[in-house]
């Protein structure tokens, strides 16, 4: 994940450096306009920054050792430095590589890194409160923004420690999140990325408590947020689904056409046993009925999924069952890690570890059947024509992505001829070309 550093301003001044994933940088998102309402500057370089706030990944190794390696460079470069993040969750590890830090707090934890900030950087007399947007400061392009709905997990997955570091399932508000997507819609974002750690379970925590929103009763629950994302004029994507019986309430919503005919559904494995012992919910049987179904009702359905191969205890007989689903199920994108042992997960005390040569070999296996998968799904959508939202213009090609396409997981569609388009603008274009990953297209 590329370090992301905001634009300079006024003094006193906070450098900011967010690693991680997309819920890491909504908790990033939080800190900086918590920073910027209170009258603090954001300072793009170490050396120009009063002090430095480091958000930080500990989800695998590579990750810790980038988090580390980030809060050494600011620590050098600047002396002053507080840590926050999922890595920060794990304090000992960060102490004990760096003693001179600050402070070190967990992830989600805006209060508590302000209340730092206050202790080493006093609040300025005269915050610039009206100087923040309405809808935050963000680290997305201006055309795009995550949304979190929830915080933490109700389940235990072996191999994740993310609800030993961010608690059980907790839901916003379903009026507090409207309001956020309202002005976000309204400040010009086009597209709005739905994430939490568990998307389908939002609201089991309130009972699905029935909230306001706009004056009218609106239940905390996904299939019913949905709708009203739906309704904001903005595409809505929907990440970390599972497949539970009520996710098949939303289809419905995508084939008409009121959020994006897209769901990342992160299977993590077909065989039963490994399910098991990953302590999954769902069987693969049904997750085949139900891609089926959900296919039967939206034909256009793109459908994204993650999956470990490796994982301790994992036959070869295992491993084939799961390139036999993959085939099964012709999934549109599809991302894949070898099992690395995180920390403190409970499947590093499983027998029948995998050797890292055959996590490797599994690997390529797996990838060359999805790349196989991959030109074939998109080599159907070849005459298609849809809607895209530009990313990006280079060398006169837009840069673009369709209903199909999450922002920097997926593969993108490069739209030749479509004079003067810029970043945030949709253009309806026909697909012209597929490749493994990527399509081009021209204008329609
Ligand atoms: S669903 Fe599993 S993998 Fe995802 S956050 Fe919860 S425990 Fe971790």
């Amino acid at each position: 994940m590329p370090r992301q550093r905001t634009s300079p301003a006024r003094a006193p001044r906070v450098g900011f450096v967010s690693l991680g994933c997309p819920k890491a940088l909504v908790d990033s998102e939080s800190i900086l306009t918590q920073l910027r309402a209170e009258g603090y500057d954001i300072a793009p370089t170490y050396e120009g920054s009063d002090l430095v706030v480091v958000n930080t990944c500990g989800f695998i190794d590579a990750a810790v050792e980038e988090s580390l390696e980030a809060i050494g460079e600011a620590l050098a470069a600047n002396g002053k430095v507080i840590v926050t993040g999922c890595l920060g969750a794990r304090g000992d590890v960060v102490r004990e590589a760096h003693p001179r830090v600050l402070a070190v707090t967990g992830p989600h934890a805006t209060p508590e890194v302000m209340a730092a900030v206050h202790a080493h950087l006093p609040r300025p007399h005269d915050p610039f409160t009206d100087l923040v947007p309405p809808q935050g400061i963000r680290l997305t392009p201006r055309h795009y923004a995550y949304l979190k709905i929830s915080e933490g997990c109700n389940h235990r997955c072996t191999f994740c420690i993310i609800p030993s570091m961010r608690g059980d399932l907790v839901s916003r508000p379903v009026g507090e999140v409207m309001k956020e997507a309202g002005s976000l819609v309204r400040a010009g974002v086009k597209e709005l990325l739905v994430i939490s750690q568990d998307t389908s379970a939002y609201g089991v925590d309130v009972k699905y408590r029935t909230g306001f929103w706009d004056g009218r009763p609106l239940r905390t629950r996904m299939t019913e947020l949905a709708g009203a994302l739906g309704g904001l004029g903005a595409w809505v994507r929907l990440h970390y689904v599972y497949p539970y019986p009520h996710v098949d309430e939303v289809i419905p919503l995508m084939a008409e056409g009121r959020i994006l005919p897209y769901l990342d559904v992160p299977f993590q494995h077909a065989s039963p046993r490994i399910l098991r012992l990953m302590k999954r919910p769902a069987a693969t049987e049904r997750n085949l009925e139900r891609i089926r179904a959900w296919r039967r009702e939206c034909p256009r359905i793109a459908i994204r999924s993650t999956f470990i191969v490796g994982f301790p205890g994992e036959t070869e007989a295992e491993f084939e069952e799961l390139l036999a689903f993959l085939r099964e199920a012709s999934l549109d994108r599809v991302g894949c890690f070898a099992y690395s042992p995180v920390d403190g997960a409970k499947a590093n005390g499983l027998p029948g570890a995998v050797p890292e040569e055959v996590k490797r070999d599994r690997l390529a296996r797996f990838m060359a059947v999805q790349a196989e998968v991959s030109r074939e799904r998109l080599a159907a959508r070849l005459g298609e024509e849809c809607e895209v939202l530009v990313d990006d213009v280079e060398g006169g090609v837009a840069v673009a992505r369709s209903y199909a396409e999450a922002p920097e997981i997926d593969g993108v569609i490069r739209v030749k001829g479509a004079k003067g388009a810029k970043p945030g603008d949709l253009l309806r274009v026909r697909i012209a070309a597929a490749g493994e990953h990527d399509l081009e297209a021209v204008p329609a």
